[in-house]
Order: C-alpha cells, then sequence, then structure tokens
C-alpha cells in the first residue's frame, strides 16, 4: 500500500517541482506580495490580438525569470511572472511571454496538462501493481522515468504555445531577445546540455530563437 502512495508523491512532486518550488514555494513565503501590474503599456492591445481580459501579476522571485498561466477556461486568465522576468524585459519582449501564457489559456493547456498527468499516473499504478513493485527503490525510480515520460509528451503544449505566440506577434525580435535574456538569468533551468533537459517542460531557448527567425523571414 505505502509503495503506491510513495509511488504517487514521487510522481507528482516530479512532474510539478517547477511550479511547487518557484510559484507555490514564493507565493507561500512570509511577507509574499502578489502585485498587479499594467503590463509594460501593452495590456490593451494584448487583449484585443486575445480577446481575452487579461488580469498580469508578479509574485516576489527576484532570482530566476519564469512565468505562469494559473487559470483556465472557465475562470478569468490570470498570468503570473516573476519579478526578475517582469523587470528585465522591454514591452516587445514582454508581448511575447504574455501571448505565450494567453495561449496556454486559449488551448485549454491547464486542463490538458492535468489530465495528461492523471492518466499516466494512473497507467503507471497498474504498472506497479502488476509487477508487484513492492521495493521502494523500483516504486522511486519508475515514477521519476514516468514523470520524465510525461514532462517529454507535454511540451507540445508548450510548441503550441510558443506558436502561438511567434505567429501573434508586432515583430518576432521580441521573442529573440527575450529568449536571450532568459537564457542568461536561468543558467540552471537551461538544461540543453544537462540531465535537467528531461526535467524542465518548456522549449528550449534555442528552439524558440529558431522559431523566431523562421517568423522573421515569412513575415519579410
Ligand atoms: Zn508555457
Amino acid at each position: 500500500m505505502f509503495n503506491y502512495l510513495f509511488f504517487v508523491l514521487i510522481y507528482l512532486i516530479v512532474c510539478n517541482w517547477i511550479q511547487l518550488y518557484y510559484l507555490l514555494g514564493n507565493v507561500l513565503k512570509p511577507h509574499h506580495k502578489l502585485t498587479t501590474v499594467d503590463g509594460k503599456g501593452i495590456l490593451s492591445k494584448l487583449n484585443k490580438k486575445t480577446k481575452l481580459n487579461l488580469t498580469i501579476k508578479t509574485i516576489a522571485e527576484k532570482k530566476k525569470a519564469i512565468g505562469f498561466m494559473v487559470t483556465s477556461p472557465p475562470f478569468k486568465p490570470v498570468m503570473l511572472f516573476s519579478e526578475r522576468l517582469y523587470n528585465v524585459l522591454n514591452p516587445s519582449e514582454f508581448e511575447w511571454v504574455a501571448l505565450h501564457e494567453s495561449g496556454h489559456y486559449l488551448m485549454w493547456h491547464n486542463v490538458k496538462f492535468a489530465f495528461s498527468q492523471v492518466g499516466i499516473g494512473i497507467v503507471g499504478l497498474f504498472f506497479v501493481y502488476y509487477f508487484k513493485m513492492t521495493s521502494f527503490m523500483f516504486a522511486f525510480l519508475f515514477s521519476v522515468i514516468l514523470a520524465v515520460f510525461y514532462i517529454q509528451f507535454v511540451r507540445i503544449f508548450e510548441y503550441q504555445a510558443d506558436y502561438y505566440a511567434v505567429t501573434h506577434m508586432d515583430n518576432p525580435k521580441g521573442m529573440i531577445t527575450a529568449n536571450i535574456k532568459m537564457k542568461k538569468i536561468n543558467k540552471t533551468l537551461d538544461g540543453n546540455k544537462t540531465l535537467l533537459r528531461f526535467f524542465v517542460i518548456a522549449v528550449p531557448y534555442e528552439v524558440r530563437i529558431k522559431m523566431a527567425k523562421r517568423q522573421l523571414k515569412l513575415n519579410e
């Protein structure tokens, strides 16, 4: 029995470690502040493009440049950015991150993330049962492997959000410079060359820069 609970716990932690550590971790900090911001003056443009009534807030994360869409329809769209990300981007770079998060909302990605995670988790539980993984070591290894599989699978939603963003931007150059800045700031999250690549859902910075360059050519 305990190996099932152990499996579920490790699986959920590995699947959601970025949200747990950077989002929940920051929100639960004493004296944390959620600040509503004006979206660098492009909020009305964003509302027009996405047809959404967006609320943009920052969390007091000062080290990493990260962003989250925290809601899904039927709830109102609320996006959260770390102070570091929000402060470092200029309006045309911010347009990319805001459109990326809007894309997640418009395509119901948070619901799809949840269903994928539960679905893959249930298949995993069945395997734990079927192969009688009573050893905690096996349950641990298997939960990590399955979480990595989940992360690779749902990266498709990240590609969709980036595609939505790049095709709706005034100027995709902002996507290039935003990713150069984020890559520099998020050194330890930039898992392209390391094992971390397995554990981060986001599309690698280099791939996003290529997407933007391709779009610039199409726009010519
Ligand atoms: Zn995303």
